[in-house]
């Protein structure tokens, strides 16, 4: 599904130097190379804050910390989401409320959180699923019509681009009160380990973020909240400080892989090619296709079968997870989520595919969707 090493040998001699850098100094914790890559992340995003810490998972659970959250709020996010979005929430003691998606982008549905939204309401975590921001300027409306924070879960869209009716451009993740994102090795933005951030405009916010990812840690030794150790070692950093460098390359190689996808598969009765919303662009963390009258649990092994992989993101739908087994929901509930589950497959989507490998993979999905 990813092509990590193609990768790294085209930029080796720059990453192998940096590497080396850090253990030459050995400050590998909170080196120079953190604060480095903070603020060309700052710059990047055009944001007043980026709080590195450990992973995406971490970013959201501190977000949520940070806006002191508590026990017994209400917390909207997606059904249609990777697990670690609801788990922070339980996790903390908040009550997680899912809403649907909309079945042409598959993020969260605005009409469906306004629907949700009760007394006890105090964040929308919206999910910026495989590449594209959610509708965030009808979020945020809603939002401050019922006085919520919007923590954005940016994990799958770092560098997406979503434009506001006035014109205004602004990147996933720094529209919300906050956002949380992963560096997981996968991701569009990946290290080579474990890595995640935290990003704010807000300056009181930002300090309360920096004192919770460092044991609630105000004055050394005095600990004035309960906090977390969650923090971004001075390798991944580094690895991470050159990388973002390249990272709108790297958008634009998976979307013309996906511009490939989609002209192969063009008006395919049985294959519904990604829709991009008209206000943001898509940076295709997953190129996903909806079957149609497919046996799409086939279509999958014929694919492994043939070495051309795919993947289901996501089959079980949050409130159907037996984790989240819960009176408050039962199947049916989430009818575009549940629908999408069961369609959806992923195609290989990286920064390093070339045209032997696009049309090897289109022509075993073409062969299987056409038998
Ligand atoms: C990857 C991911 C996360 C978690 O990130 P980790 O770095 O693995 O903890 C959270 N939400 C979404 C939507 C993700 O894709």
């Amino acid at each position: 599904m990813v092509d990590l090493k193609g990768q790294y040998e085209k930029i080796k001699p720059e990453i192998d130097k940096a590497i080396h850098e850090v253990i030459d100094s050995t400050a590998f914790i909170n080196g120079p190379a953190v604060k480095g890559f903070q603020a060309d992340m700052e710059k990047y995003l055009d944001v007043k804050h980026v709080i590195p810490c450990a992973n995406g998972t971490d970013a959201l659970q501190v977000a949520m910390m940070g806006l002191g959250l508590k026990p017994g709020d209400e917390v909207i996010t997606t059904s249609f989401t990777f697990i670690a979005t609801a788990e922070v929430i339980s996790l903390l003691g908040l009550t997680p409320v899912l809403v649907d998606v909309c079945p042409d982008t598959f993020n969260i549905d605005p009409e469906a959180v306004k629907r949700a939204i009760t007394p006890k309401t105090k964040a929308i975590v919206p999910v910026h699923l495989f590449g594209q921001t959610a509708d965030m300027e009808v979020l945020m409306k809603i939002a401050e019509e019922h006085n919520l924070f919007v923590i954005e879960d940016v994990c799958q869209a770092i560098g997406s681009d979503y434009t506001f009716s006035d014109g205004t451009v602004k990147k996933a993740g720094t529209i919300g009160h906050v956002a949380g994102v992963s560096f997981f090795p996968s991701k569009n933005l990946g290290c080579y380990g474990d890595g995640g951030a935290i990003f704010t405009n807000n300056d009181e916010l930002a300090e309360q973020l920096r004192v919770v990812v460092n044991h609630g840690m105000v004055v050394r030794y005095y600990h004035d909240y309960v906090g977390v150790n969650s923090r971004l070692d001075s390798i991944q950093a580094a690895v991470l400080k050159i990388k973002l460098q390249y990272l709108d390359d790297y958008a634009k190689a998976r979307q013309s892989a996906a511009a490939f996808y989609n002209k192969a598969f063009a008006n395919h009765p049985k294959l519904k090619t990604p829709v991009v919303a008209a206000n943001s662009t898509h940076v295709f963390h997953q190129y996903t296709l909806v079957t149609n009258d497919l046996d799409r649990d086939a279509m999958q092994k014929f694919l492994m079968d043939k070495r051309a992989p795919a993947m289901i993101y996501y089959p079980v739908p949050m409130h159907l997870q037996k984790a989240y087994q819960d009176p408050r929901y039962k199947e049916g509930d989430f009818p575009v989520t549940e629908d999408l589950s069961k369609r959806v497959i992923s195609l290989p989507m990286h920064t390093e595919l070339d045209e032997e490998q696009l049309e090897f993979i289109t022509s075993a999905v073409l062969e299987f969707a056409n038998k």
